[in-house]
C-alpha cells in the first residue's frame, strides 16, 4: 500500500514537472514572438508608456502578462498601465479585474463608462450593437489615453484575428485589408500596437489556461456573436488542422507583397509599363504556370514565428 501510494506521488511529480516544463517552452515562445513583433515593427521606444488594453479575456491577460516579463528584461526602459473600460454590462463581475492587478502589483485604471445602457438606448431592438459600442469605446479609450500621458495604446490582438480580418475584408469588403500590427489611430493623435500580432490563437488559449488566468465572460452584453466572423474563424481553424503550415504561409504572405503582381494601379504603375529591355526577375512569366510545394511544416515552426486578442479583447 506504501509502496502504491509512493509510486503514484511519484507520477504525479513527474506529470507536475512535465506539465511546468511545458507552461516554461510556451512561455518563452510567446516571448519569443511578441519580442520579434516589438522589433520588427518598433512597437516600443525608450520612455514609452503602454496603455494595456484589457478586457478580462484570454487575450489581453496574455498580452499584459507577457508585456511585464519582457520590461524585466528588455534592454530599454519602458512603462506600463493596465486600462479596463466597465462599459456597464449587466453582471459585469467588478472585482475581478483589480483583484488581479493588485495582486500582479501593476498600474491600473478602471473607466466606468455606461455605454451599454447608450447602445441599448439608440440601437434598435435586433439590430446590431457592434458598431456603435466599438465606436464610443474607442473613443473613450483615446481619451483616457491623453489623460494618462500614454505613448502607445495595445491591443491584444493575435495572428488568427488579423487573418479572419484579411478574409472577412476580402469576403465581404472588397478589399485587400488586414489588421495592422502598427498604426497611427484613425484621430492621428495614438499609436496603436498589437503586440500579438505573431502569436498562434491555439499558443494564447493553452497559456492562459496555465495560468488561470480570472476570465471575464464576453457574451455579458448579450449581443449576438458576429457570424460572419465566427464561420471564417472556423475556416481558418479547419485549415489549420488539415492543412498544416497553410495559417502560417498565409500570415507570411501578408509580409511579403508584391504588388506588380496585383491589380491595383494606385500601387503599381501598370498605365506606364513599358518594355525596356531589362530582364526581370520579378516580370511576368507569361505563360509560365506556377508551381507550389506544399509548405514545410517543420521548417515554418523552426523558423522565426511569424505564427508565434472576439468582443473580448476589441
Ligand atoms: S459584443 Fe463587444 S462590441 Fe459588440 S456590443 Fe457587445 S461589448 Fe460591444
Amino acid at each position: 500500500m506504501t509502496q502504491h501510494t509512493s509510486t503514484e506521488a511519484t507520477a504525479v511529480a513527474d506529470a507536475e514537472k512535465k506539465a511546468q516544463l511545458n507552461v516554461n517552452k510556451l512561455t518563452k515562445w510567446l516571448r519569443h514572438a511578441v519580442g520579434d513583433a516589438i522589433n520588427d515593427f518598433n512597437m516600443i521606444e525608450p520612455g514609452d508608456k503602454i496603455m494595456v488594453c484589457l478586457s478580462g479575456g484570454k487575450d489581453s491577460y496574455t498580452m499584459l502578462d507577457i508585456l511585464l516579463g519582457l520590461q524585466k528584461s528588455a534592454p530599454i526602459d519602458f512603462s506600463i498601465v493596465a486600462v479596463n473600460l466597465d462599459q456597464k454590462q449587466p453582471g459585469f463581475p467588478e472585482h475581478v479585474l483589480p483583484d488581479y492587478l493588485k495582486s500582479a502589483g501593476v498600474d491600473y485604471r478602471i473607466i466606468e463608462e455606461d455605454t451599454y445602457s447608450i447602445v441599448k438606448k439608440l440601437v434598435p431592438e435586433g439590430k446590431t450593437t457592434c458598431s456603435l459600442c466599438s465606436r464610443l469605446r474607442r473613443g473613450i479609450l483615446y481619451r483616457v489615453a491623453d489623460e494618462l500621458g500614454a505613448t502607445k495604446i495595445a491591443l491584444g490582438h493575435h495572428r488568427e484575428d488579423i487573418l479572419e480580418t484579411l478574409f472577412l475584408n476580402m469576403f465581404y469588403g472588397g478589399k485587400l485589408k488586414a489588421m495592422p500590427p502598427k498604426l497611427v489611430s484613425d484621430d492621428g493623435k495614438h499609436v496603436v500596437i498589437r503586440p500579438l500580432a505573431y502569436c498562434r490563437e491555439k499558443d494564447i488559449v493553452r497559456y492562459s489556461e496555465a495560468k488561470g488566468f480570472p476570465i471575464i465572460p464576453c457574451n455579458l452584453c448579450g449581443s449576438q456573436p458576429n457570424l460572419q466572423r465566427a464561420v471564417v474563424g472556423e475556416m481558418i481553424e479547419d485549415w489549420d488542422k488539415r492543412f498544416p503550415g497553410r495559417i502560417e504561409s498565409m500570415f507570411r504572405a501578408l509580409q511579403n507583397v508584391v504588388p506588380s503582381h496585383l491589380a491595383d494601379p494606385k500601387l503599381y504603375n501598370f498605365v506606364g509599363a513599358k518594355a525596356d529591355g531589362v530582364a526581370r526577375a520579378d516580370g511576368d512569366k507569361a505563360f509560365d504556370r506556377e508551381t507550389f510545394s506544399e509548405p514545410n511544416t517543420i521548417n515554418i515552426l523552426a523558423s522565426k514565428p511569424a505564427d508565434a486578442g472576439g468582443c473580448g479583447d476589441h
